[in-house]
């Protein structure tokens, strides 16, 4: 089965497992143990994974904050400053195509009584950064803006986004999980304040992640969500997760090594799988920017082909769709909705996520079954037919 769905996870890297390996066995220390070896090996491993993350981003390793994930950190980072800063204001401004791990947050803050905004995406799936900064107010508190989509790879223009925040004195944060390790990021030259870190989008172990947190020019101040033992200065008690903690390291130190050689690899990959697609199919159309994208995203709309039926069709490509299942009804995705493509074009999309272990062969095999399949089904679709002028209606 070839495996082209990394937006959703990412395998280990081997050379990950093996990094981690030693700190699920013989080295188990509590990292907080001051006592012994066990918890100084443990600290240090700690340690240098802060290192390893803050290199990667162009941070300092104490504005490192452990956390289980990017769900975490985005719910660290929103309400830990609408709650700090609630003497300040309370209104919050996003985007409409955001994870839920951020809209529903911004949920949540709206039922006790804040303000949100949620700024409007192009077809192209971008916001526009003036009209973030027309949304600023005086009681603004926070914006925070995706730095990659995960549907549709859209890379919003962060460094804009980021140098207006500064000048008008409101904290940024960037759930950047499909970004960190991809593409170059900065939280310097981008300007951001708080960025949220997925371990396993990047080739390191579910449930493990970071929050970036600026702790000069400015410092931001964050209230805790998590209370208890004081771990990671008070900013998020727990034990931390040690062998967790160490592969995000190491797949941070992978990931700054090899991107530059890896995402050429991957664009050249994801462009080969599109040019095929468009050579074979007719009606079929790109969903958001191909120009402020992620080199491994591909997304693409086969019209008169139902995606569920097409990744039933693809049984040996592993896909997701631009749609939910819910329980009776077939909802199209809110991200493509909010980029204005019609229910239609949406019901009919597919993600492509490329990835570190694809081959060239991967890539041929997924393109070949896809085409394939929408060939057959289309074939088999009276409104194709229809819109053909085929023989049902001749
Ligand atoms: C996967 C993802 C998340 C959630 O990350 P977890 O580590 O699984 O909690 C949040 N935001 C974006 C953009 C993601 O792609």
């Amino acid at each position: 089965m070839v495996y082209l769905d990394h937006h959703a996870t990412t395998p280990l890297d081997p050379r990950v497992l093996a990094a981690m390996m030693p700190y699920l066995t013989g080295k188990f220390g509590n990292a907080a143990s001051r006592n012994h070896k066990f918890g100084w090996e443990a600290e240090q491993a700690v340690d240098e994974s802060r290192k390893q993350i803050a290199r990667l981003i162009g941070a300092s390793p104490r504005e490192i904050i452990f956390t289980s994930g990017a769900t975490e950190s985005d719910n660290l980072a929103i309400k830990g400053v609408a709650e700090a800063y609630a003497g300040q204001g309370d209104h919050v401004i996003t985007c409409a195509i955001e994870h839920k791990a951020v809209l529903d947050v911004c949920r949540k803050l709206e039922q006790r009584g804040a303000r949100v905004t949620r700024l409007p995406v192009g077809r192209d799936g971008l916001v526009d950064p003036g009209a973030m900064e027309a949304a600023i107010g005086e009681r603004t508190v926070l914006v925070s803006i995706m730095y990659a989509n995960n549907e549709v790879g859209a890379i919003q223009p962060v460094a804009e986004i980021g140098r207006i925040c500064r000048e008008r004195g409101v904290p940024f944060h960037s759930d950047a999980a499909q970004a960190v390790g991809k593409v170059p990021v900065n939280v310097d030259a981008d300007s951001i304040d708080l960025l949220s870190i997925s371990a396993h989008k990047m080739y390191g172990p579910k449930g493990a992640g970071a929050l970036y947190v600026r702790r000069r020019d400015p410092r931001v101040q964050l209230t805790a969500q998590m209370d208890g033992g004081g771990h990671e200065r008070g900013m998020r008690s727990g034990t931390l997760n040690v062998p967790g903690i160490v592969g995000l390291g190491e797949a941070c130190a992978i990931c700054g090594r090899e991107m530059d050689e890896e995402s050429a690899r991957l664009r050249r990959l994801r462009d080969r799988l599109r040019a095929k697609l468009e050579a074979e199919l007719e009606e079929v159309s790109i969903n958001g920017s191909m120009e402020h994208r992620l080199p491994h995203n591909l997304n693409m709309s086969f019209a008169y082909v139902e995606a569920e039926s097409l990744m039933m069709a693809m049984s040996g490509v592993a896909v997701s769709s631009g749609s939910a299942c819910t329980s009776a009804t077939m909802e199209p995705s809110y991200v493509l909705r909010a980029m204005g493509v019609a229910d239609d074009a949406a019901r009919t999309s597919i993600r492509f996520g490329l990835g570190r272990f694809n081959t060239e062969e991967e890539v041929d095999y997924a393109a070949a079954s896809a085409i394939e399949a929408v060939k057959s089904l289309r074939e088999l679709s009276p409104l194709y037919d229809m819109a053909k002028g085929g023989k049902w209606f001749k």
